[in-house]
């Protein structure tokens, strides 16, 4: 068809230039049809203090289970989703299905078994004019307190221009924490925390990776510290609270705790796992107040 077209002369491009185009619409369309055979699923990542192990709270994460490829991990399908538009009606299903576990988990667990639960929302949700009233929809039709969801945004889709802005400050006025994910990735994440309301910063992969070295390479182990210690510095001194991201070892735990990181989340800590493994956890520390101190760093 691409080539009668181009013999009329209305196609310029040469046959082999449509192949993604046509593997991008397939992708999409899959996706599409995967929403509608209710092929995705929410998985639940534990937030834990690092003194004690506790979990404070979930970070929920898209899973599709393809029927034929079998499960299909995040990466290879939230860009197509962010290209198709997709990812607003998928983004909403996460956003139902985490308020509305995190309700039933504040109902068996009580205000102190579970203080958050997070999700990501891409730039291209942010955009979407009917995010905000979809989120007071979600709170509001599962019943779930607006300070006890957490929205992660990426810098960079915070850098996307004034209607993001006004969405994320209308999230911030109802009462919901902003996250800003992979912290210290971005292009100016410094100027970024001035103009943007968020409540919790997440030091990235990255930064955790090699910081409990000390020797061996020290120069490298040593730049790692220096990000997470200039990053701890500033969440104390703007009020922000953190989380340390892919934290995979017992080492790694403790070169943080040194730094005054109280927070992390990574495989050492936990897998995301379904929200009946996130239950079993929530039941066997149900008898055990949490110890003296603040599961937070900024002291709230
Ligand atoms: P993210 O928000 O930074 O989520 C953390 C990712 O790191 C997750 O990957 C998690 O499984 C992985 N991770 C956690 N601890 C460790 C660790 O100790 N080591 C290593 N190597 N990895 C660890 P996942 O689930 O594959 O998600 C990847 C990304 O996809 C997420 O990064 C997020 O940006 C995006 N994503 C996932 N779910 C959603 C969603 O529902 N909506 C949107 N918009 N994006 C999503
Ligand atoms: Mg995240
Ligand atoms: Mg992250
Ligand atoms: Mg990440």
């Amino acid at each position: 068809l691409a080539k009668q077209r181009g013999k009329a002369g209305f196609v310029r491009y040469v046959d082999g230039m449509a192949e993604p185009v046509l593997a991008h619409m397939q992708l999409g369309g899959e996706l599409r049809q995967a929403l509608d055979n209710d092929e995705f699923r929410v998985v639940y990542q534990p937030i834990v203090r690092l003194d004690c192990n506790r979990v404070i709270g979930v970070e929920a994460l898209v899973r599709w289970h393809h029927p034929t490829r079998g499960m299909v991990s995040p990466a290879d399908f939230i860009p197509a989703a962010e290209r198709t538009g997709l990812i607003v009606p998928l983004g909403r299903f996460v956003l139902r299905e985490t308020c509305r576990q995190a309700v039933a988990w504040l109902a068996e667990f009580g205000p102190d078994g579970l203080q958050e639960a997070g999700l990501n929302v891409s730039a291209r949700q942010l955009h979407d004019p009917d995010f905000v009233s979809d989120v007071a929809a979600a709170l509001a039709d599962t019943g779930l307190p607006c300070e006890r969801l957490v929205l992660e945004v990426t810098e960079s889709a915070v850098l996307r221009g004034t209607r993001v802005s006004r969405a994320l400050c209308e999230l911030d006025r109802m009462g919901i924490r902003l996250a800003l994910d992979d912290f210290g990735t971005g292009e100016s994440s410094l100027s970024l925390l001035r103009a943007f309301p968020a409540a919790i910063v997440k030091l990235d992969k990255s930064f955790v990776d090699g910081i409990e070295i000390d020797d061996g390479q020290p120069a490298a182990a040593d730049a790692r510290k220096a990000v997470a210690r200039a990053v701890i510095q500033l969440a104390h001194a703007l009020g922000l609270d953190t989380v340390a991201e892919g934290i995979e070892s017992s080492e790694q735990v403790a070169a943080l705790l040194d730094l005054g990181y109280t927070v992390g989340q990574g495989y050492h800590l936990g897998q995301p796992m379904t929200a009946d493994g996130v239950s079993r956890l929530l039941a066997l520390q149900r008898g055990t107040p949490p110890p003296a101190g603040n599961a937070r760093d900024s002291g709230r």
